[in-house]
């Protein structure tokens, strides 16, 4: 398997040098090295320009409505666990319109990768606004600045619970590559925000070239939740890119499992020890 193995053949209209490109390149790549068969992977996407990559992904594809990728992806998911579910989103998609899925897909710790393409404006509607828009910055939604204060999405995962978070650059494709192949081997929710700029409407390659670091060339440990959540708050002079978080607990669908087909003593009613679930975090 090569990365021609998932080429549809339908050529890109993404504008040229937009960093689509370098996402579609690593997915590539990273499924080819994992060796997985088309036929067993199911690439999900949302609106936006994000969207196309179902159209040049030669596996199962799902183009679905706005904001709606994480609710298919699970339920695809649950009803055939053997398939590898890839869910693609953009900033729009995902902390937008479909921003009340996330933290709950996170929390419930589904077998599946979301990748959110964040170019920090709508791209296909011709540069409006987003959720991660930078403070002041003029879009055609927003011709006096914007106002209001960015998400920052990595600590929505991390305070949601997920057990897989990190960080891509769409112009370090190999490294992307490899946080792509990590989240997918992940058992359980793997959320990879990639900064893609968009060079049509909001041109950020110089600014990210210069302050983007790798977190593996910093000796940064995976399992420090604090230190995850401090790295995740670091967005000004330096912008970390790396895997900032993983952990492994049971997954939705061993819940689902041992619900369905539980030991003989699980059989009875349940009873909670209140004063211990009520103390437990995550
Ligand atoms: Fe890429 Fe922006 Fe063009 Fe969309 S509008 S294809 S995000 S460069």
């Amino acid at each position: 398997m090569d990365i021609t193995t998932y080429d549809s053949g339908r050529r890109p209209v993404w504008c040229p040098g937009c960093g689509n490109y370098g996402i579609l390149l690593a997915l590539r790549k990273a499924l080819a090295e994992l060796k997985l068969a088309p036929e067993e992977v199911v690439i999900v996407t949302g609106i936006g320009c994000h969207g196309r990559i179902s159209d040049y992904m030669k596996t199962n594809t799902f183009h679905t409505i706005h904001g709606r990728v994480l609710p298919l992806a699970t339920g695809i998911k649950l009803a055939n666990p053997k398939l590898t579910v890839i869910a693609h989103s953009g900033d729009g998609d995902a902390y937008a319109i479909g921003m009340g899925h996330l933290p709950h897909t996170a929390r419930r710790n589904i077998d599946i990768t979301l990748i959110v393409h964040n170019n920090m404006v709508f791209g296909l509607t011709t540069g409006q606004v987003t959720p991660t828009t930078p403070i002041g910055v003029k879009t055609k939604s927003t011709p006096f600045g914007n106002f209001e204060k960015p998400i920052n999405p990595l600590l929505l995962a991390l305070a949601s619970g997920a057990t897989f978070v990190a960080r891509g650059f769409s112009a370090e494709i190999d490294h992307l590559k490899e946080i792509i192949k990590e989240g997918i081997s992940h058992r359980g929710f793997a959320f990879i925000d990639v900064l893609q700029p968009c060079v049509t409407f909001f041109n950020t390659y110089t600014v990210l070239r210069e302050r983007v670091y790798k977190l593996e060339e910093s000796g940064h440990d995976p399992s420090n939740l604090e230190e995850a959540f401090r790295l995740a708050m670091q967005n000004d002079k330096r912008i970390p890119i790396g895997v900032f978080y993983k952990r492994e607990e049971p997954t939705l669908e061993d819940a689902f499992k041992h619900a369905m087909n539980p030991p003989p003593a699980e059989r009875l009613p349940v009873k909670v020890d209140l004063s211990k679930a009520l103390t437990r975090f995550r």
